[in-house]
């Protein structure tokens, strides 16, 4: 039987551990996993508790019993110890890693009944060798050590591992007290193993658990750093005060010691008074000398704040005012990390959110933005209660334990110790949020004050900061309005300027040909009347009156082809025909004007070009255009080059196509008219150059042979475009027409030629 203490103190423990278990249950109903596992924990080690006050009372009992309940205060040891092994997996927030200690209690608990039990019929003596005896009993008893030892370790290796993952103080204080709960324990079961000292064992077990019990039930747990710091400095002091007072008593008893009247009394109260007089300022000394050890600098609140508000006041530039914000409040608190969000409101009460748009990080990359819904807690919590909040209250209280996956992760993601809200107007308009002090040392009470001012401060700063942004952002708007404007603007002056070209080119291209057949009309009349008209002369007129009807039939059809070219009502005739057949037929008509003007035109590669079909003469109005405008805008003596390639690697007639390039020596294109050309009556020259000379150089038409062109070569479901290096009538750097067209169109015999115009007009042709 055992001393009357250990069994007092003993059964004491079992009503504290019930007490626990009471209180778990009144605060936090079972709620929190960690509480549950201390309860489980808790109601255990008192059934233990119990069982060992019956042992050591009741000394005489049957064997049997005896025998049972000796066993029974072993398993509960090993028992204990994986339990406080999930107890502290979920007081880590480790659940979700290292092996399957659940599976693994089960196992080796029953692997030890097994073996305690002999359910295989083993000799009580396993194996034995001179000296060397193993006996059965002997397993069983290392088994059980094994599994505590095994369990206690793991439960050491998770606390170290636990420690070293948490990145904030507030997370590492917490973890810091496991350590003491574990060592009690792990004391408390080797006092219990070694058999001496099973009284004492169960104390320190009870130690253990009312510290795991404090840690898992109190949320805002004292400061161990802060703590350690303030007994170093009590123990420094103590040790001062008492050198300084023994060093000056020994003086003055050495230096009075022969004077009359001098008493150690007096001696001992005049050092009183001067240790006194020094305690404080000793005191403070010491604090501060440690902190600065400790965590590096100490800043002092007031100057922090005068700062701030001197720099900040009068930034409009939001990343700027980011910049310094940040800048300054992590130099003052010595942050590693922060950056200011913009918080924007989004949607409607019930399922409004609010989007937090980060301006200028600090010590890392530029946060993702997040998204923080109207009806989270921690919304709710900025919201409403005006003041920081930390990350460690989001993840250890009840009450944010409703917070979406998503903006748990979002936040996780950010890697802040606390979130300092900032309010203009009543609205939340910013978020602060800063990381981790480089000294380690958690956010106390007075830095979260000191943030909460700031963020005040910073408030109409970020208000104004953003009304100029905005302005900015609408000013750059306004800029791209008034450049689009002006672009407009300059193609309506185009688009005006072709028309007056129009009535200029049409009345103009009309009145020549009119003009020449009412004067050789009038000169018929004059001369029929006189008698004068001889056959001769009634024959030129006629030639000229029937050349001026000619010209007046090309400028009406011209016309007639480009309205219905706008109406998508130009009719094709296909028929096979050959690209060589084309161009010679075009060629022919301009070897006149070609000797006329020395020029030197030559055609290759066409004759080996396949058969295509098409509408042979309208592509050869096309070749015959182009042919004119080279001779018309090459100077005498140039050269003019037709070529002709197939394109398109597929062997069916319907994936390749042909092309035609019509190249000059002339004064070429300048690059920004290369596509205007093809524009209704543009001319890249002066109208006033307009001549009615065919293939005078330079002698512009009136700006339709072109348009007409594409018009045609899109009709077939092909392409024309014009290449030139530039403009210069010096160098004469010359120009090519392209023109690609497919051998076998599609569309001819799909659908219509006028629909594809249609679609081909609707895709970009705004002409
Ligand atoms: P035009 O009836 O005036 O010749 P086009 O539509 O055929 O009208 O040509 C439009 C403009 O394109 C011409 O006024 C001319 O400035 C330019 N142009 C056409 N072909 C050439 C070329 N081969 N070399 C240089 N400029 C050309």
């Amino acid at each position: 039987m055992l001393a009357d203490w250990a069994t007092f103190s003993t059964a004491g423990g079992a009503i504290l551990y019930v007490l626990i278990a009471g209180i778990v249950l009144v605060k936090h109903g079972l709620q929190e996993r960690a509480a549950r596992f201390l309860a489980v924990y808790a109601m255990t080690s008192f059934l233990w508790a119990l069982l060992l006050v019956f042992y050591w009372r009741l000394g005489s009992l049957p064997f049997l019993l005896e025998d049972i309940l000796a066993r029974a205060s072993f398993y509960g040891v090993l028992l204990l110890s994986w339990l406080f092994l999930l107890l502290s997996r979920s007081f880590l927030r480790l659940e979700r890693t290292g092996p399957g200690w659940w599976a693994l209690g089960v196992v080796w608990m029953a692997a030890v009944a097994v073996l305690d039990s002999n359910l295989f019929a083993l000799p009580d003596t396993l194996w034995a060798e001179g000296e060397w005896v193993v006996q059965r009993q002997d397993l069983t008893s290392v088994a059980l050590i094994l599994g505590w030892g095994g369990f206690m370790a793991g439960t050491t290796l998770l606390t170290v591992r636990a420690y070293r993952q948490a990145q904030q103080p507030l997370h590492r204080n917490r973890i810091t007290y496991w350590p003491l709960a574990l060592g009690f324990t792990v004391a408390g079961g080797a006092l219990f193993f070694d058999g001496r000292s099973e009284a004492l064992g169960s104390v320190f077990y009870l130690l253990g658990t009312l510290i795991a019990a404090y840690a898992v039930l109190t949320h805002r747990l004292p400061d161990v750093r802060q703590m350690a710091r303030r007994s170093v400095s009590y123990l420094l002091i103590t040790l001062l005060t008492v050198i300084i007072y023994a060093a000056g008593f020994l003086a003055m008893q050495y230096a009075f010691w022969t004077m009359p009247g001098y008493s150690p009394l007096l001696a001992g109260a005049v050092m009183a008074l001067i240790l006194a007089i020094l305690f404080h300022p000793l005191l403070r000394l010491v604090q501060q000398l440690l902190n600065r050890l400790i965590s590096g600098a100490s800043y002092d609140p007031r100057r922090a704040l005068r700062e701030y508000s001197l720099n900040i006041s009068n930034i409009l530039d939001l990343e700027r005012l980011a910049t310094v914000a940040v800048g300054i409040i992590s130099e003052a608190m010595d942050i590693r990390r922060g950056t200011l969000f913009l918080v924007h409101r989004e949607g409607e009460d019930g399922n409004g959110y609010f989007h937090l748009q980060s301006v200028k990080g600090m010590g890392q990359e530029d946060p993702d933005p997040g998204i923080l819904f109207a009806s989270s807690p921690v919304v709710n919590c900025l919201r409403r209660e005006h003041r920081p909040l930390t990350q460690y209250d989001i993840d250890l209280l009840p009450r944010f334990r409703q917070i979406s996956p998503v903006e748990r992760a979002w936040l996780d993601s950010l890697g802040m110790d606390v979130y300092v809200p900032i309010y203009a107007k009543g609205e939340w308009i910013g978020l602060l949020a800063l990381g981790p002090k480089a000294s380690g040392d958690r956010y106390f009470p007075d830095d979260l004050m000191l943030l909460s001012t700031l963020a005040d401060q910073t408030a109409v700063a970020l208000e104004n900061a953003r009304l100029f942004d905005d302005l900015k952002a609408r000013n750059a708007e306004n800029e791209s309005l008034n450049k689009a404007l002006a672009t407009a603007n300059r193609e309506l002056a185009r688009l005006d300027q072709a028309k007056s070209d129009f009535i200029n080119v049409a009345s103009h291209e009309l009145r020549t040909p009119l003009t020449q057949a009412r004067g050789y009309s009038e000169i018929l009349s004059e001369m029929s009347e006189d008698g004068s008209l001889t056959p001769d002369t009634a024959q030129q007129m006629s030639v000229g009156l029937i050349k001026a009807a000619q010209r007046l039939e090309e400028i009406v059809d011209t016309m007639l082809m480009i309205s219905k070219i706008d109406t998508q009502a130009l009719g094709l005739t296909p028929s096979e025909t050959t690209v060589a057949m084309i161009v010679n037929a075009a060629v022919s008509s301009w070897a006149t004007a070609l000797e006329e003007r020395k020029q030197i035109l030559t055609v290759e590669g066409v004759t080996e070009l396949p058969p295509i079909t098409a509408d042979a003469k309208q592509l050869q109005e096309v070749l015959s255009h182009l042919v004119q405008n080279a001779i018309k805008y090459t100077p005498d003596g140039g050269q003019i080059r037709i070529t002709g390639r197939l394109m398109g690697g597929g062997m069916l007639p319907q994936d390749q196509s042909v092309e035609i390039v019509v190249a000059d020596t002339g004064i070429g294109i300048a690059s920004e008219d290369l596509e205007r050309i093809f524009e209704k009556f543009y001319r890249a020259s002066d109208v006033l150059l307009h001549s009615t000379g065919k293939v005078k150089f330079k002698g512009a038409g009136p700006g339709l042979g072109l348009t007409i062109a594409r018009g045609i070569v899109e009709a077939h479901g092909g392409r024309i475009w014009a290449e030139s290096p530039g403009h210069d009538e010096e160098t004469c750097p010359g120009s090519q027409f392209h023109i690609v067209l497919p051998v076998q169109p599609r569309y001819l015999e799909a659908e219509g030629s006028a629909a594809f115009i249609a679609s081909v007009r609707a895709s970009g042709d705004q002409v």
